[in-house]
This record gives structure tokens, C-alpha cells and sequence, in this order.
């Protein structure tokens, strides 16, 4: 009931009046009707990616939830990573009268339009995990401390190298040792910061000649696997053997996700490596998918990195209540996420490094998973 009315309403223009409303006189249909605000059972707009990775499916979920517990309505739409798809869903969200956006954008670049609608009703929208970039119409941005993501994915490569120990301190490793560099999707800004916080972290043993990247191939954009296809990594990982590798052996591969770790131990596998004469290279990863945590439990996979999205969502669902209160919501870090266009105050969260010998506190001690979901 509440909604059909609010549809008679411009959806900016309660905004507006719930943002502007002290001191007025003015009262929308539903300020007038609610016990709590014009915000209760308001909708909210969330829009993710893809369902083909798990850590997605989990955010959805979370944030769906816990908006849901605040007796908040949710349009919850997946994209299949296709931007037409997820450029409608947020037409159709603004439609359909959503209060807030909460959008994990497939390319950072390709929503400028929809959020200028967005501005134009006074729909305040929260950038979920990826920034998104090129627009001054996003107005938070809820996610991890990306550029560290990237230093702990190569700090887990020196670990499994031996030239780091889990301490920070020095390994006893010397090397030279052989590796390959991987990239996110090069319209995700995630991925930027990924790759410059693990480079910045491998770049002084490259330097040295510890670390051989024997392809030659290390800037971004040669590195880069669109849309964080797996495929394309396994595709990418064969190709870099036959190039590379026909007389010499890979130690190490600096993965960003897990799906991609995935591709790249497949190919390594078809190569022959995984026995015990060949093992396989150190490979890290991200995302503490269930299928990459088993196959690090398996001795396959070396690392990854646990971002947990229980509390991701917990921080997002509070910037939508805040604003859609009429509060101001709370943020950690207004320096780091400049989008091209301003610097989009943000919450930053603290991704964990999980290797064999610390899965279970890091993921089963804190509930993220169960012992079962692991065997
Ligand atoms: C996320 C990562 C994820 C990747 C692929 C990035 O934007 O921050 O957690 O691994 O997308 O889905």
C-alpha cells in the first residue's frame, strides 16, 4: 500500500522533503503516514554483478537480509556480468521508486547515464566493493582496503616461495624463482588496486632478479583478464606455458581471484603439473570461494584472501539506513577512492590472508563457513 502511494509521489521529491523536512510544514503522503519517517519500508536497489561467483551470491544475500530486517523492501538483480542487463535493472530500479542504489558495477564506466537519473530524483547511491568511476553521482562507497588485498596476494607468493615467512620476516629462500603475473578486469577499479599493491610488493625482487617473470609480461593491461573470466586465464596460463615454460618451470603465479586460480591450475595441470615430481607453482588467490579453500586444503592452491562479506554488507546496509534517515553515514577513509570525477567518501574494511594453516580460524572459527561446506 505504502508503495502505490509513494509512486504517486516523485521519488526525489520525498527525498528531498524527508532530507529538508525540519522546520517545514510540507508533508509528503508518506511522512504523514508512517510511524517512523518516511523511510520505513522503503525500497532500496541493489544490484550485483553475477551470480558465477559465489562471493556475489553471498553479498546479495547478506545485504538483502539485513536490509530487509530493517523492515526495508529490496529489489535484489544479478547482470550475468552483461552491462546492457545491469544498466536496465538500475533504470528499472529508479522506476520503480527505490529509494537508494546499492550497485556492484560490471564496468565502473558504463552507468554514468542511469546515475544521472539517479541525482535527478535525489536517490543517493553507495558504490558495493567497486568503485565506480567517471560520475559525481555516486555519493559512498562501501568495500575492502583493495590496494591491500593486492600487497597480501603477493606477500602470499613470497610465503609460498619461502622468501617471506607468515611473520613478515625474512624467508630463507633465496631463488631465482620463475613466475607469472595475473590482473582483474581491466573495467573494474578493484583490479588497479589490486595489481599495484601486489606489484609494488614483488617489484624490489623483480628488480633484484629473485623473481623472473620469464614471459616478459607485466604491465596491467597485457596481464588483465576481462570480466575475471576463467577461461580466458586458463587460455592465458596455456598460452604462457608454450611460450615460456617448454624448458624451464613456473614457481609462482600471482592470481587475484579465485575463479581465475582455478583456470590457471587447470592448465598447469594439463601441462603436468600436480604430482610429485611436479608440483604445482604457488598460486594465490581471492574470495575464499569454497571450491578454492578445498583445493588449498588439498595442498593445490597455495592462498587466498578472506574478505568477509557478512561484515561488507553490514557497513552498506548502514550507509542506506543512515541515509534514507536522513543521517549522515559513517566512513573511515576520504583520501584513497578518487573516481575520476571527486574523491568518493568511503568505508574500508580488512581483507585477511588465508593459507592451510590458518583456514579453519580465519573461516570456520568465525562461522563464514562450516567445517562440512570444506570437506
Ligand atoms: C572483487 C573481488 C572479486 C572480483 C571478481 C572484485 O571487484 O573485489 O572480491 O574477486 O571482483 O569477482
Amino acid at each position: 500500500m505504502k508503495l502505490s502511494k509513494l509512486a504517486l509521489v516523485p521519488a526525489g521529491l520525498t527525498l528531498a522533503m524527508v532530507m529538508t523536512a525540519c522546520g517545514s510544514a510540507t508533508k509528503t503522503v508518506d511522512q504523514a503516514q508512517s510511524t517512523s519517517g518516511s523511510s520505513a519500508g522503503a525500497l532500496v536497489g541493489v544490484t550485483m554483478p553475477t551470480k558465477s561467483s559465489e562471493r556475489w551470491i553471498h553479498d546479495g544475500e547478506n545485504v538483502k537480509s539485513s536490509l530487509e530486517k530493517l523492515g526495508y523492501k529490496v529489489d535484489l538483480q544479478y547482470a550475468e556480468n552483461d552491462i546492457p542487463t545491469q544498466v536496465n535493472q538500475i533504470e528499472n530500479q529508479i522506476t520503480k521508486g527505490a529509494k537508494v542504489l546499492i550497485v556492484a558495477s560490471i564496468d565502473g564506466t558504463a552507468i554514468t547515464t542511469q546515475l544521472q537519473q539517479a541525482a535527478d530524483k535525489k536517490i543517493p547511491v553507495i558504490a558495493y566493493d567497486r568503485l565506480i568511476r567517471n560520475s559525481p553521482n555516486v555519493d559512498y562507497y562501501a568495500t575492502f582496503d583493495n590496494y591491500k588485498v593486492g600487497v597480501q596476494q603477493a606477500t602470499s607468493l613470497l610465503v609460498g616461495l619461502g622468501l617471506k615467512k607468515q611473520d613478515g620476516s625474512e624467508g630463507d629462500a633465496k631463488g631465482p624463482f620463475n613466475i607469472e603475473i595475473f590482473a582483474g578486469s581491466p573495467d573494474d577499479n578493484n583490479a588497479t588496486f589490486f595489481y599495484n599493491g601486489a606489484m609494488d610488493t614483488l617489484k624490489p625482487y623483480i628488480d633484484k632478479g629473485t623473481l623472473v617473470v620469464k614471459s616478459g609480461e607485466t604491465d596491467f593491461k597485457t596481464v588483465a583478464i576481462l570480466r575475471w573470466d576463467p577461461a580466458t586465464a586458463q587460455k592465458r596460463m596455456e598460452d604462457l606455458i608454450t611460450k615460456a615454460y617448454s624448458d624451464a618451470e613456473i614457481q609462482g603465479v600471482l592470481s587475484p581471484y579465485d575463479g581465475l586460480s582455478i583456470g590457471i591450475l587447470s592448465a598447469l595441470k594439463s601441462s603436468g603439473y600436480g604430482t610429485a615430481d611436479q608440483p604445482y607453482p604457488v598460486v594465490t588467490g581471492q574470495d575464499a570461494e569454497v571450491a578454492s579453500v578445498k583445493s588449498i586444503i588439498a595442498g593445490e592452491q597455495y592462498a587466498t584472501i578472506y574478505k568477509d562479506t557478512r561484515k561488507l554488507a553490514d557497513v552498506t546496509v548502514k550507509m542506506a539506513d543512515a541515509l534514507l534517515k536522513g543521517a549522515k553515514p559513517e566512513v573511515n577513509n576520504t583520501t584513497d577512492y578518487d573516481n575520476g570525477n571527486k574523491v568518493v567518501p568511503s568505508y574500508l574494511l580488512e581483507p585477511v590472508i588465508v593459507y592451510k594453516d590458518n583456514y579453519k580460524q580465519a573461516l570456520v572459527d568465525t562461522g563464514y563457513y562450516t567445517e562440512d561446506q570444506l570437506k
